[in-house]
């Protein structure tokens, strides 16, 4: 007697599911809480946060409808959400959702494309080589450039300085991708005392320490010290900043870049919300001098509203850039004239990442990149006159999107911070700044408005008057 092949009860009706009913149904959600956005706290209540335990459920024993499943994130996770696609959030550095990308992001997520390879995903690789073009021509950066997609700065950064330490110690003579580092040369690392700390975190993975480097001081801005640059050679690696993560202030790159080139430097810029200055005519001034660098990284998920995981890793030398990714396989078919991602990037497979950027960048065009920056930066700017005439310090220069204020003393502003962030009216964080405590506001979101602004430094004036 045949055996009858073994058949999932479970998958057969998963099989019969038809996405539409269900798809319609996740869009009339997903457009209630996005058109919602505003009105809600914009941290959670606490009801809505004790309502997080209804997630701790036993592993089910079996199948749940989708629709279950979407009403129930709905009904316990959206109430519990961090308002952060609404207008009134200027916590870390953020950035909101655009339309454009918000609305093709179902069908991205129906296409299921693994974008390794060209013979994988045909669209994917165009849409990257796309955005890769639009890149050069939004940033000013070399033709040719390469650039990888990647989930954020943090792996942005880490890629482009393992292709650094590769290509530095191979000029002169040491193989490390295939060596190792013990026993080659040194390189000598050279960063600000205000690098982030995933510029750290990332020496400290590719085995070059985050301690045994050379830490260089920084202004009262927090830009890099010119006159207190080390000398550099051939062995030099530099890590600047277009954008501080406190103040939002920009290394000099027209000083510094055409020096360290002339030395043999290899030069990375950590733009992760920064480097969109180059997009906008009025701000472009403060990224003068980075297309002189080798590496760039940057994120989309902050300045251009993006939705996450959306960081592009830039190398000048596209060879360089693949070397360093090096990956071989029996299995793995590349093509000659089109472009596989794979190449580019420390990950394999991955969704149609450059799909989000595409979407994103055509909802603004360049007019409407340059304006989406303006806009965010003018609006900084404001905030920072209104609490000034309401009495905070501003601590920085508010030459982006980021301010720095203080409410008389450490401990008035580390009260102030907390009550803010029980408030529900905006979310802001803390930093320290020149040893003070200060609060730190990121003006990130399209969705923002001067009313948006208006209201919230009245509500810190407020809060700061009945502490
Ligand atoms: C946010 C940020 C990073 C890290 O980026 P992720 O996308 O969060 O990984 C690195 N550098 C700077 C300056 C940043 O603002």
């Amino acid at each position: 007697m045949q055996k009858k092949p073994y058949v999932s009860p479970i998958l057969e009706t998963l099989r019969q599911t038809s996405a539409e009913e269900n798809l319609a149904e996740a869009a009339r959600c997903a457009a209630r809480y996005a058109d919602g956005a505003d009105a809600r706290r914009v941290f959670p209540s606490p009801e809505s946060l004790a309502g997080l335990s209804a997630f701790d459920e036993p592993l089910p024993d079996g199948p749940r409808p989708p629709l279950k499943i979407l009403e129930m994130a709905d009904r316990c996770g959206s109430p519990a959400t961090v308002a952060q696609s609404g207008g009134r959030y200027f916590g870390f550095v953020c950035g909101g959702i655009l339309p454009s990308a918000l609305c093709a992001r179902p069908l991205f997520d129906a296409w299921d494309q693994n974008t390794a390879m060209y013979a994988m995903s045909p669209v994917g690789a165009k849409l990257e080589e796309v955005c890769q073009r639009w890149l050069w021509e939004l940033l000013e950066l070399p033709e040719g450039t390469a650039a990888g997609f990647v989930s954020g700065s943090s792996t942005a950064i880490t890629a482009c300085l393992l292709a650094a330490r590769n290509e530095l110690l191979a000029r002169q003579g040491w193989d490390a991708g295939a060596n190792g580092l013990a026993g080659g040369p040194k390189l000598h690392v050279v960063v600000s005392e205000e690098a982030h700390s995933t510029v750290y975190r990332a020496l400290s993975a590719l085995g070059l320490g985050y301690a045994a480097v050379t830490r260089v001081p920084a202004d009262e801005q927090g830009r890099i010290r010119v006159d207190r640059i080390p000398p550099m050679d051939a062995s030099t690696l530099l890590i600047l900043q277009a954008g501080n993560v406190n103040s939002g202030a920009f290394d000099d790159f027209n000083s510094i870049c055409p020096m360290a080139r002339e030395a043999g430097a290899w030069i990375h810029v950590d733009g992760a919300f920064g480097l969109w200055a180059a997009a906008s005519p009025r701000l472009r001034h403060l990224t003068q001098g980075m297309e002189l660098a080798d590496s760039w990284s940057t994120d989309g998920h902050k300045t251009l509203n993006t939705p996450y995981d959306c960081g592009v890793l830039l190398c000048r030398r596209p060879e360089t850039l693949v070397r360093a990714m090096h990956m071989t396989g029996g299995y793995i078919q590349l093509t000659e004239d089109h472009r596989d991602s794979m190449l580019y990037t420390m990950e394999m497979s991955r969704r149609a990442r450059a799909a989000d950027l595409w979407a994103t960048l055509s909802g603004l065009g360049r007019e409407g990149v340059a304006q989406l920056v303006d806009e965010l930066c003018a609006k900084a700017a404001h905030f920072a006159e209104l609490l000034r005439s309401a009495g905070f310090s501003i601590e920085n220069e508010v030459v982006y999107n980021q301010v720095l204020a203080r409410w008389r003393d450490d401990a008035a502003t580390e009260r102030l911070i907390a009550a803010i962030q029980d408030s529900g009216v905006l979310w802001l964080g803390g930093s320290r700044w020149h040893g003070k405590t200060v609060m730190r506001i990121s003006v990130c979101s399209y969705r923002t408005t001067y009313a948006d602004i208006d209201r919230c430094a009245a509500e810190m004036h407020r809060l700061a008057e009945t502490l």
